[in-house]
């Protein structure tokens, strides 16, 4: 059981910035995340692309700003379980929350902060008959780790930049690389597509296109799969396949938790965020208020006002006095301390 005192799900930019803000008053977090990496839609959706409203950043790359949000929040030691959707919450008799994933993995915390953005992203599945019985057993539909595929035969089918991306990554790594794609055209970064179109020539990267992945094969694991190509049909031998569709958000099991839910987003009150079940908070793009707006920086606001109400229900009675960082300086829970020089008194001769 993984305790903590604010559990975030949702590794987005609202919950990685609610570690930094939970760690001013002390207060230690653990994020779940559906994804294999933190970020959210930044890292998932749009890493390469500028934004260009962020407070004091006139332009910072969605990858960037997700690498100085881990950054800010790593002296206060967040945890994180990754690759697991929050499944199921239950309330306990002093108040607390276990949540429980789809993996099984259990979380216990006196505060749940639901940062679920669009809601968990969900892998688009390719039609294929039999593909869920093959699931771990051959078929992913996300990488987490490269290594699992050296020296193995891989088949990797999609069109867009992630395809591209990982064709050409483990055009080193596995023994064959190849790609399938629908149509001849891809809809990437243009050094990907010319890198890839390299890789073809070498011989590194073995490309089928236009053509789909219609059946897989194996007993007991995937040992081939059918590719086909207008009339033509060839069987490949495959340790791997790889279906790089995209991904669509879909609010899923938090929708069945008891919050009350308007348009596929919770509803919270202005005050500090939380839902209708006290203890239970809703910051970023998963929420909805009147005049909300879905913005990085309104979710960095929504988390910090959550973060004084936590305060107060982990610590109740207690009185928290805001103190400015410049003044009070920051205190990790690594043991290290950040603060600006101090003004000396010195006479001068
Ligand atoms: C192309 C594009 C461009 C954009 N440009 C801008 C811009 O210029 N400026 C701006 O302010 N905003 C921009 N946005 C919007 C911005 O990205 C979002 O407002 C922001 O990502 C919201 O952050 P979040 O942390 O609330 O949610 P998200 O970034 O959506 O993160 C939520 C995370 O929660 C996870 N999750 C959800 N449910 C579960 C569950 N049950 N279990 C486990 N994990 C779960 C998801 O996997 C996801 O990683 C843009 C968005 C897009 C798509």
């Amino acid at each position: 059981m993984i305790k903590t005192d604010i559990l975030i799900i949702g590794a987005g930019p609202t919950g990685l910035f609610t570690v930094f803000e939970a760690g001013l008053l002390k207060l230690r977090c653990h994020l779940i995340d559906a994804l294999p990496q933190p970020g959210g839609q930044c890292s998932e959706i749009y890493p390469k692309k500028p934004i260009y409203d962020i407070p004091g950043f006139p332009e910072i790359l969605a990858g960037d700003l997700t690498k100085n949000l881990l950054e800010q929040g790593k002296q206060f030691k967040p945890g994180f379980t990754l690759g697991e959707r929050a499944e199921t919450i239950e309330k306990q008799t002093d108040g607390s929350f276990i949540v429980t994933t789809n993996k099984g993995t259990q979380h216990h915390a006196p505060i749940v902060a639901i940062a679920g953005g669009l809601g968990s992203f969900e892998p688009r599945k390719p039609l294929i008959e039999n593909i869920a019985y093959y699931e771990d057993r051959g078929v992913e539909y996300f990488i987490k780790d490269p290594e699992v595929y050296r020296d193995k035969k891989v088949v990797i089918s999609g069109g867009g930049d992630s395809a591209l991306d990982w064709s050409i990554f483990l055009a080193d790594v596995a023994s064959e690389v190849t790609l399938v794609h629908r149509r001849n055209e891809f809809r990437g970064a243009l050094d990907s597509v010319e890198k890839v179109q390299e890789l073809k020539l070498l011989g590194k990267i073995n490309l089928v296109t236009p053509a789909e992945v219609t059946a897989l094969h194996g007993n007991k694991k995937l040992d081939g799969v059918t590719i086909t190509s207008g009339d033509e049909k060839i069987l490949l031998e495959a340790d791997h396949f790889i279906p790089l569709f995209g991904l669509s958000p879909k609010l899923g099991p938090i929708g069945d938790w008891g919050l009350e839910i308007e348009k596929n987003a919770i509803k919270v009150d202005t005050l500090d965020y939380q839902t209708n079940i006290p203890g239970v908070f809703a910051i970023g793009d998963v929420n909805t208020y009147e005049g909300k707006l879905k913005l990085i920086l309104c979710g960095f606001h929504e988390a910090t006002l959550m973060c004084q109400s936590a305060y107060k229900i982990i610590n109740p009675g207690k009185k928290y006095v805001l103190k400015y960082t410049t003044v009070s300086g920051i205190d990790g829970f690594d043991g290290t301390r950040k603060e600006a020089p101090k003004a000396v008194v010195q006479a001068i001769n």
